[in-house]
């Protein structure tokens, strides 16, 4: 079973309108058509940014998708604030991070948020990017496999197989990210393939293998082949190297 990678630009809180504009029509202009049939691709600005950049993106022979970095999961009402799915949906988004680790230690989102977030995107038909992650902490105390797998397993529950299939997992070890500290590919790929066996016990093997997991922490245009090589590292979630074109594009030609 091949997966197609996924490579997410996550912009966080970068950019404005104008400068999102700059950016995506950069990627826009040197995105090759042919790359749409091996890899799938998507950039996830701030809220402002995604209709805006969306635009730009409409285009023919552009295959870049758009993705919003969070969500909230009432449909609508006095939540001041916050965006829902069908907001994100309008707005052309394919796909929206969840748990982000910026979001669970700076916004104190939990696993249950995380759980709820996926299962309203689930339902609004957009994929959730669901983030999953240790601290530096966690990985000295030794049990890192263990935390990951559980935060997968909290994503994860109450979420049918036929759901499941739609929503991608990114591991992103919290000390890899914006620390030019990336996961070795050894590393990486020994979590991913702990990630994906958290899955197939959930799932069954058949589902598992259908299910994209990504790399992220630090990715950059130097790393990224070595990375996307491993077997179980299905696509990166970039964040630091996906604000230059040159260097996102760089990393889609290593996908
Ligand atoms: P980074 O961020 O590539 O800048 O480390 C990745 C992320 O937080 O998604």
């Amino acid at each position: 079973m091949t997966r197609k990678p996924l490579i997410a630009g996550n912009w966080k809180m970068n950019n404005t309108i104008s400068e999102g504009v700059v950016l995506t029509q950069e990627i826009s202009n040197r995105f090759e058509k042919e790359w749409a049939e091996d890899v799938d691709v998507c950039i996830c600005p701030p809220f402002t940014d995604i209709k805006p950049a969306k635009t730009v993106l409409d285009t023919d022979r552009c295959k870049v998708a758009v993705g919003g970095q969070n969500v909230y999961f009432q449909p609508k009402g006095a939540y001041t604030g916050e965006i829902s799915v069908a907001m994100l949906k309008e707005c052309g988004c394919s796909y929206c991070i969840v748990g982000h680790s910026e979001r669970r230690t700076l916004f104190g989102e939990t696993n249950e948020d995380v759980n709820l977030k996926a299962k309203a995107l689930i339902e609004g038909k957009i994929s959730p990017i669901v983030c999953v992650g240790e601290s530096l902490e966690v990985r000295d105390d030794g049990a890192y496999i263990d935390y990951v797998c559980r935060q997968v397993e909290a994503a994860f529950a109450g979420i049918e197989a036929a759901d499941a299939v739609t929503c991608v997992v990114a591991y992103e070890p919290i000390w890899a990210i914006g620390t030019g500290r990336t996961a070795t590919p050894e590393q990486a790929e020994e979590v991913c393939a702990a990630v994906r066996a958290t899955l197939g016990r959930l799932y069954g093997a058949d589902v598992a293998e259908k299910m994209r997991v990504l790399y992220g922490g630090s990715m950059n245009e130097g790393n990224a082949e070595l990375l996307l090589a491993q077997p179980n590292i299905d696509g990166g979630l970039i964040g630091g190297a996906a604000l230059k074109a040159a260097s996102f594009i760089a990393i889609i030609e290593a996908a």
